[in-house]
This record gives C-alpha cells, sequence and structure tokens, in this order.
C-alpha cells in the first residue's frame, strides 16, 4: 500500500470503513418515537432527543468494534425518515403543495419533513419506490424548471460536528447530486421531455455550499452515495449519467479545491460500475468505493486511480453471512495492483440492510449463528481485513482461521446439503416445467368452475383485525393453546366467508388470518429456514420488516395451507381459492444461502409448493394462487444480467404449479403495474389467470397486455387498496368499461389491486360492494 504524501495529497483515510449502519435502533427506538410523535403523544424535541442518543450510541458502538476515531471510518448517516427525502430537502427541492411548509430560508422542521413523506388530507406524499434491488423503499422526489435549489438543511454539518464534539470524527454521508437528479421524477407542471437531470448544473453550488460549510467545521472526507452510477434501470441512458458525473465533479472536486472542500469518497454499491468506473476515475475526486460482492474487481488498471483510495467494498452489506475473511483479503491484495493511492477495506453497501447484531438472537439455533454477520458482526470484520492488510496477514491469523472455520462448517453442517433434496433437483424434466395447451386448459376449467362473465374475487387477504393480533401474540406466548388459536382463526375465516358470500363475490379466499407475514408464515413451515426475534430492517420510513434466513435444503415436513383451505371450502359452495407464496418472492423477501445459484434454490422451494398444490387439488380445491408480487423486484440492476435472472425464476413458478390437472386453475399476482420489460416472462409463467395494479393507472397496463396478444386471463384491480378511499360504484363502472374496451372480455376478472389487510372493514366492505355492483352493471351490458 503506498502511503506517499505530497502536498496535495488528500488527507489519510482510514483502513477499515462501513458505507453506513442502521439507523432504527436495536430496539426500533426511532420508529416508536416517530410514530408517538405522528400520533401526537410526544413532541419534536423529544424526537429528536431519541435520535441524537441513537446517533451517539451508534459512534460508540462503530468505535468499540474496531472503527478509528481519528480517521473518518464512521459514517454519519442518520435519517429520521429516508435519505433521498433529506437530500430534497438539503437542497429546498419540495413541491410546490408543500411550499407553505418550508420557512423563509426553505428549511422544514420535523414536522413539515414528516408531511413531505406521509402526505396530508388530498395532499398526496412523495411517491415511494424500491431502492435498486433492496426491499427498502425511497421517496421520489419532484423536480420541475421552477424547482429554487438552496442550501436549507445544516443537518449533516450538524450532526458532523455533534460527533466531533464527542471526540468522534465522521464522515458524513449524503445522496450523490447524480443519483439524487437520476432518482428525481419531474414535477407535474414541468413540460414534455424534461428531465430532472437537466437542472444538474443549477443544483451543484448547493452541494458545493454544503461541502464548503462540512469542510468549515472540520470534516477531512464526506461520502456522496452515487449508485445510480450501477444500474441500467434509472431511466438516464448511460452517456447522459456519464457526461452528468463528469460535469458534477469537475464542479465539486476540480473547481471546489480542497482544503475548501473536504475529500470526497464517491460511493457506488449495489452493483458493477462497469464503464462507469474510468468516468469516476477521470474526476478529481479523491476516493471510490466500489461493491465488490456484486460488482467484479477491475483487473486492468484504471488510469486516474494513481492518486486515489479504493475502498474495496467485500464484506457483503446486503446479506447475513459470515465472510470467508482469508478469500477477502485476497481480493483485497489484488486490488493493489491497480496502483492506486491507497486500498482501503469496507462493506459493499451501507449495513442498513441487515439487522444490529447476532448477540440479540439467543433463540437462533448456536450452530446456525455462528455462521451468521449481522451489522456488528460486519464492521469486526472490515476491522479485521483492515488490519490484515496493513499489518500483514500474520497479525489476524487466528481470526482468518476462525472464518475459515465458520464457512466449513456451514457447508458440512447437517440439513444444508440434504442427499433426498439434491436427488429430486436432479432428477428434474423438462415435461414438470410445463402444463398442457391453455386451451384446452380454459375449457377444462370452464366446465368444472362455471363462473360468471367478468368473475369477481379478492387478492388473498381480508383486513388483519386487533383481534386477529391479540390473538397470534397470545398464542406466541403460551396463553392460547393451539386448539384454541385454531378456533379462533376458523372463526375468522367464518365471518370472511360470510361477507363475502353475502357481498356476492364469485371466487372466495379464506382471508389469510393466520399469517403474520406472507413469507415468515412459509418460513415457519418448511424446514431449511429460520426466523429471527430481534432482526429488523427498515423497509421504509419507520416501517421494519423481519426477514426469514434461508439456510438449508428446503423441503416440506407436512402439508401447510390445506386444512385451513377445506375448512373455508366447506363453508360454501362457491370456489375457494387457496393462497400461496410463489418461490422467488419467498426468496427475494428472505436472507438466502450465498452458496449456490439462485435459480438451484428457487428450484427446491418451488418443489416444495408443488406438492402443496398437489395436496390442495387432491382435497377438492381448483384454484390456487401463487403470489410473485417480487418478481420484478429482483429483476437485476444491469440489463446483460436480466435474461439469465427471467429464465430461473419464470422456470422456478412453473416447477411449482406445473404439476396440476388441466381443469385445475392457477392464479399469480404480481402488485406492480411496471411491467415493460418483463412482459414476456410473465407470459412465459403461463398463470390462467394474473391479477395485476392497475387502479391508479386507470388501466393502462391491459393497452399493452393486449397489444402483445397475450392470451390468457387477467384480473386488473379496480379498487386502489394503498389509501383508505372507498371507490365509488360509478368510478369502479368506469374502469371496467374502460377494461371491456380495451381486452378481449373473455379474458377479464375483477379483483382489488392486492391484498386488504392494512386496510379496515369500514373500508373494505363498501369498497368490495361498489366492486360487485359495477361489475354487475358492466355484466349487463354485455
Ligand atoms: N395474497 C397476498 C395478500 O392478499 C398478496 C400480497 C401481496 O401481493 N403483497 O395479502
Ligand atoms: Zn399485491
Amino acid at each position: 500500500m503506498s502511503t506517499t504524501v505530497t502536498p496535495t495529497a488528500a488527507p489519510a483515510f482510514p483502513a477499515g470503513s462501513v458505507l453506513g449502519y442502521p439507523r432504527i435502533g436495536p430496539r426500533r427506538e426511532l420508529k416508536k418515537a416517530l410514530e408517538a410523535f405522528w400520533a401526537g403523544r410526544t413532541s419534536a424535541d423529544e424526537v429528536e432527543a431519541v435520535a441524537a442518543d441513537l446517533r451517539r450510541r451508534t459512534r460508540t458502538r462503530l468505535a468499540e468494534l474496531g472503527l478509528a476515531t481519528d480517521a473518518p471510518a464512521i459514517p454519519s448517516a442518520f435519517s429520521f425518515y429516508d435519505h433521498v427525502l433529506d437530500a430534497a430537502a438539503l437542497v429546498g427541492a419540495v413541491p410546490a403543495r408543500f411550499a407553505d411548509l418550508q420557512d423563509a430560508d426553505g428549511r422544514l422542521d420535523l414536522a413539515g419533513y414528516s408531511t413531505v413523506a406521509r402526505g396530508r388530507g388530498d395532499d398526496l406524499p412523495l411517491e415511494m419506490t424500491k431502492w435498486f434491488d433492496t426491499n427498502y423503499h425511497y421517496l421520489v422526489p419532484e423536480i420541475g424548471p421552477g424547482t429554487a435549489f438552496r442550501y436549507a438543511s445544516d443537518r449533516p454539518v450538524a450532526e458532523f460536528a455533534e460527533g466531533l464534539a464527542d471526540g468522534v470524527l465522521t464522515r458524513p454521508v449524503v445522496v450523490g447530486p447524480v443519483t439524487f437528479l437520476a432518482l428525481s421524477k419531474p414535477s407535474e407542471d414541468a413540460p414534455a421531455g424534461f428531465h430532472p437531470l437537466d437542472r444538474l448544473d443549477d443544483l451543484l453550488p448547493v452541494y458545493a455550499r454544503l461541502l464548503t460549510e462540512l469542510a468549515a467545521a472540520g470534516a477531512t472526507w464526506v461520502q456522496l452515495d452515487e449508485p445510480a452510477l450501477v444500474s441500467d434501470s434509472v431511466g438516464v441512458p448511460a452517456e447522459a449519467l456519464h457526461e452528468a458525473t463528469t460535469r458534477a465533479y469537475r464542479a465539486l472536486a476540480t473547481e471546489l479545491a480542497r482544503p475548501d472542500r473536504p475529500a470526497i469518497l464517491v460511493a457506488a454499491p449495489y452493483g458493477d460500475l462497469g464503464p462507469a468506473l474510468p468516468v469516476l476515475a477521470a474526476t478529481d475526486v479523491d476516493g471510490i468505493a466500489i461493491d465488490l460482492v456484486r460488482g467484479e474487481a477491475p483487473t486492468v488498471v484504471v488510469g486516474g486511480l494513481a492518486g486515489k483510495t479504493v475502498v474495496g467494498g467485500v464484506v457483503d452489506g446486503h446479506n447475513i453471512w459470515r465472510a470467508d475473511l482469508d478469500a477477502k483479503l485476497a481480493v483485497l491484495e489484488r486490488l493493489e495492483t491497480l496502483a492506486a493511492r491507497a486500498v482501503t477495506v469496507g462493506t459493499s453497501t451501507s449495513l442498513f440492510h441487515v439487522p444490529h447484531t447476532v448477540e440479540d438472537e439467543p433463540a437462533l439455533d448456536a450452530t446456525l449463528a455462528s455462521w451468521l454477520a449481522f451489522a456488528d458482526e460486519k464492521v469486526r470484520e472490515v476491522a479485521v481485513l483492515a488490519e490484515g492488510l496493513t499489518e500483514g496477514r500474520e497479525a489476524v491469523h487466528e481470526q482468518l482461521l476462525a472464518a475459515s472455520d465458520a464457512v466449513r462448517s456451514r457447508a458440512s453442517a447437517p440439513g444444508v446439503v440434504r442427499p433426498e433434496v439434491r436427488e429430486r433437483a436432479a432428477g428434474l424434466t423438462d415435461e414438470q416445467f410445463r402444463r398442457g395447451p391453455f386451451a384446452e386448459r380454459k375449457s377444462a376449467q370452464a366446465a368444472r368452475l362455471r363462473l360468471p362473465a367478468l368473475p369477481t374475487t379478492t387478492i388473498g387477504s381480508f383486513p388483519q383485525t386487533p383481534d386477529i393480533r391479540r390473538a397470534r401474540a397470545a398464542f406466541g406466548k403460551g396463553e392460547l393453546t393451539a386448539e384454541q388459536y385454531e378456533d379462533e382463526m376458523k372463526a375468522e375465516i367464518r365471518r370472511v366467508v360470510e361477507l363475502q358470500e353475502r357481498i356476492g363475490l364469485d371466487v372466495l379466499v379464506h382471508g389469510e388470518p393466520e399469517r403474520n407475514d406472507m413469507v415468515q408464515y412459509f418460513a415457519e413451515n418448511l424446514d431449511g429456514f429460520a426466523v429471527t426475534r430481534n432482526g429488523w430492517v427498515q423497509s421504509y420510513g419507520s416501517r421494519c420488516t423481519r426477514p426469514s434466513i434461508l439456510w438449508g435444503d428446503v423441503s416440506r415436513p407436512a402439508p401447510i395451507t390445506v386444512a385451513w383451505s377445506t375448512y373455508t371450502q366447506s363453508l360454501t359452495e362457491k370456489p375457494v381459492k387457496g393462497m400461496l407464496t410463489g418461490p422467488v418472492t419467498i426468496l427475494a423477501w428472505s436472507f438466502v444461502r450465498d452458496d449456490q445459484p439462485l435459480g438451484d434454490t428457487a428450484n427446491q422451494v418451488a418443489l416444495a409448493l408443488r406438492d402443496e398444490i398437489a395436496d390442495l387439488e387432491a382435497a377438492g380445491i381448483g384454484i390456487v394462487q401463487v403470489d410473485e408480487p417480487a418478481l420484478r423486484e429482483l429483476l437485476p440492476l444491469r440489463e446483460k444480467d436480466h435474461a439469465a435472472y427471467l429464465d430461473w425464476s419464470v422456470r422456478s413458478f412453473r416447477l411449482s404449479t406445473a404439476g396440476v390437472r388441466p381443469e385445475t386453475q392457477i392464479h399469480t399476482h404480481l402488485c406492480y403495474s411496471e411491467f415493460g420489460q418483463i412482459m414476456d416472462a410473465i407470459d412465459g409463467l403461463d398463470a390462467d389467470v394474473t391479477s395485476i395494479e392497475a387502479a391508479r393507472s386507470k388501466m393502462e397496463i391491459l393497452g399493452d397486455i393486449a397489444a402483445a396478444g397475450y392470451p390468457r386471463a387477467v384480473g386488473p384491480g379496480v379498487y386502489d387498496i394503498h389509501s383508505p378511499r372507498v371507490p365509488g360504484e360509478a368510478e369502479v363502472t368506469e374502469l371496467l368499461s374502460e377494461a371491456v374496451r380495451t381486452i378481449d372480455v373473455d379474458q377479464l376478472w375483477v379483483n382489488p389491486d392486492c391484498g386488504l389487510k392494512t386496510r379496515r372493514y369500514e373500508e373494505v366492505t363498501p369498497s368490495l360492494e361498489h366492486l360487485v355492483a359495477a361489475t354487475r352493471t358492466v355484466r349487463a351490458t354485455l
């Protein structure tokens, strides 16, 4: 590692650092404080105090775990809600409908910031969308020709100063200007053809001001996150992104020189920089953090790196397995041939995608726990690798051995490889991935199900009432016996069936009362999975999920849903739809083993589901829905990787569903409506009926489906369940009439956009009544 110091060299960068850390708190302290504030139970000052305490504990913890406090190893990367919203607040970019929340200097207080995130009355909040290929959702800023950029928040500077006052030199983290604009959408008043990136030159002075303020406060390094550079899916052509990068960092790194600014680290998590690496290297930024878990280590010397620090992101910020430190060290050593000024160790992404610490999981099997690294354990891994890199392998010999032992233990532990699962997967034939011709299925299903035109149904869940939650909690604590719990759930199913019959729906569901979560429920009932107690991960704002851990070969010890579905069917003459979560979604919303291709793991899950479907079919259930809302989510960021992903994901869905007889109808539900890139894949699923979100976009997607000549049935959502609003009967009639004009009526089903579990009966009952009434009206016109 070169340590040549020239007068113009950037200040030293620490040998080990992390790109970010969980911000919700080990006991979800921030969530609780925010929700109390929103409910009017606490003051903004109290939330600020909780947040300051959390930041202080984070700094202390990271220092204890081995990160330097006198060099900028510890990120200052707190957020009350979302880091993209923070960037919007920083630059004063608030949509016109919320302009009244800003003070004369463009600042938002905590209440105003919360309102932009959550909406008020008819003022919709910023739209929420997925953050790269993670399960985190960010708020989409709205930028127009008139957006008045200005330096409107001193939070990054204040939080840096807060650390310094505690004796910790942190590294402020802010979303970079290119990514900020690339992820924004044009404001409502923007003319056609406008893109927020058109405003780059107007935005850069605000970033420049931030950098000078940070330098004045004593910051030596700042981290600007530019993950847009690893993706082909941000809606901006690569050339435009590259040109913007060059322009942005000419302004921030060349025209603004040290010491008027801190040294700049540009971080590019979530994937391979590819052609963007030489573009970044050619700028005057002082360091580049590259993702070496998802991305490739550059093997050729890239011009421009010679004066720069390279942060090798070898520790996976996105998954929870202990790293093979020996192998990681080798990757870092190879990086030294790049002839950068320095090579240091980092995480591939921020650690906020993983829970706080394995130490908080006493109930987890000890062997499994010994294979895991949550955020804190990953910080230790970074510290060990940093020591290995600076002091030599010998200095960390013991730790390297312990890590290799853990990897070996995982490879050979019982349950990780199960011969019977392997044999079954190895013996799969093409036949098992294929159903018979659709025309034949269609007539067999019509004869069996005898449904009216425009059949009505729901997506599966009915409201999870406080009573249901209370019963589940009591069962968890042992206050209810299994039998009592089952009785309560059955009573709920009876209520849900009665309601659906009274409303007049055609295909009924059981309502999913027994499921805490559509993935965890299956994880708890399949071999090869574990669940955590405190493993919360921020999903958006104050919302957290607790992903399951898929650690071993997957199989189904016993039928899971069959008793619930047959009980439901016993209550009604109408067909009851069985309800399962598909293999891709189970993988997407869990932490998945990284020791074999995802497609192999997906096929194991698919075979377990295939057995479940066979049992449902044998028990007389004529319709089974296999939900795949995450199919679009897992789509890789680089286009060159799409085909391979779509191949294994579609195959696994087919494997799970293709074992049924022609008269058994397979449904799938895909949630979102951005299907442009995956239309062929949807066709490939070969489901008899596909339900999708369509209410908000006013059935737009149907035009594409019709134009593509899609032959099977679709259920475009006619009721937007994401809001408490009850759609009127006339409104649903209008949407349905539009649907009937767009696509063959034979192909149409009628359903809400998604499941109803987050809604209340006061909203759901009238909405479904309107849905059925509207359907009758439209049927009468056919
Ligand atoms: N069947 C699930 C439900 O209704 C589907 C949920 C989803 O698509 N996310 O809740
Ligand atoms: Zn959905």
